[in-house]
């Protein structure tokens, strides 16, 4: 059984809203705040948190600390994440000099390209490697993510020589499909099957702004979720 992945976006936006209320020093909630300050109903926040448990007293509401602290255990977020950057042009420059994701533990250790202009450049202290160099890395370095920021055409190559050298999911911002199928065959002979899967998350930011399109021109369609 599956958890649906609005659930778990969810539980990002929650999170994001209890570190603003540990920030004003508000150490109480309930599911009608955290409802009401996620734009979704008090039901469908007890219903996403009860995937994972129970967080509250009845009737009193959650501490936001705990709440916090079981919803950064349940994201993965109490624990170290080794991150390579993939593609150094626009994007993966701007991404690997953003320094919000050291926040959440996920570290860039490693950034890759092909162009020989750009491999061996310095950016924010780490030297971009040559992507023959990647397996030998993501080894030696534990690399669990990758951060595809290559142009479209080369997006499945590159997603295929990520998931060849053993990362366990990749943040693919290019445009395109990347194709699961492919990926999990590339894993090495010596690796389980369970590190096969290789997770594919794709963030598309044009596809945002295509739905905000409809949305403009569809006030009345923008409907509350209730997955
Ligand atoms: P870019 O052309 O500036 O950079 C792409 C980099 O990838 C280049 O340095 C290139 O040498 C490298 N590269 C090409 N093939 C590679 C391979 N096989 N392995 C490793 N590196 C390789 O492009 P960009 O603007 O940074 O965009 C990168 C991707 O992100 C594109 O798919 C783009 O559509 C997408 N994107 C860009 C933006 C943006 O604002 N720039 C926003 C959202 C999405």
């Amino acid at each position: 059984t599956g958890i649906p992945t609005a659930t778990i976006s969810r539980l990002v936006t929650y999170l994001r809203i209890l570190e603003g209320l540990e920030a004003h020093e508000i150490s109480r909630t309930s599911s009608n705040d955290l409802a009401e300050r996620a734009g979704v109903t008090a039901f469908q926040v007890r219903k996403d948190l009860a995937y994972f448990g129970r967080f509250g007293t009845r009737g009193m509401g959650y501490t936001v600390p705990i709440l916090k602290r079981e919803l950064m255990r349940v994201l993965g977020l109490n624990q170290t994440w080794n991150v390579v950057v993939v593609g150094m042009g626009r994007l993966g420059q701007a991404i690997a000099n953003y320094p919000g994701a050291s926040d959440y533990q996920f570290q860039y250790v490693g950034l890759f390209d092909v162009n020989p202009d750009v491999v061996g450049r310095t950016v924010r202290g780490l030297p971009v490697r040559h992507m023959d160099e990647l397996p030998e890395f993501v080894r030696g370095h534990k690399v669990d993510m990758g951060f595809l920021a290559v142009p479209p055409d080369h997006a499945q190559d590159a997603a295929q020589a990520l998931a060849g050298a053993g990362v366990r999911g990749i943040l693919n911002f290019a445009p395109t499909v990347i194709q699961p199928r492919m990926l999990e065959r590339a894993g090495q002979q010596e690796i389980s099957d369970e590190w096969r899967a290789v997770i594919v998350e794709n963030v598309d930011f044009l596809a945002g702004m295509k739905r905000l399109a409809f949305y403009i021109l569809n006030p009345h369609l923008n409907a509350v979720d209730t997955e």
